[in-house]
């Protein structure tokens, strides 16, 4: 009688849930309104994985922050377009 092995494959594992794409950095240049899509990264938010448009995003000193409506959590921006004209701030 001979014992069959059967080769070691790569099986999935259901435990983790696959990590989200991470995107790309973006460079904003300071005091600047974008257009953004950004992304809730927080696995215990209702929001977790789901994307939202930003039509202006206040680019700060070159670094904007966006929280999460539900958590407060930081959101990740995953793209950013420069608002072309800006918008008037009065
Ligand atoms: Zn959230």
């Amino acid at each position: 009688m001979s014992q069959t092995t059967a080769p070691d494959g790569d099986e999935p594992t259901e435990e983790d849930p696959p990590p989200l794409p991470v995107p790309d950095p973006i460079t904003f240049l300071p005091a600047m309104y974008y257009a953004a899509v950004v992304r809730d990264d927080n696995t215990a938010c209702v929001n977790y994985a789901r994307t939202f448009d930003v039509p202006e995003l206040y680019s700060n000193a070159g670094s904007p922050n966006v929280v999460c409506g539900r958590c407060r959590q930081p959101m990740t921006i995953m793209s950013a377009t420069l608002l072309d004209p800006q918008p008037e701030v009065s």
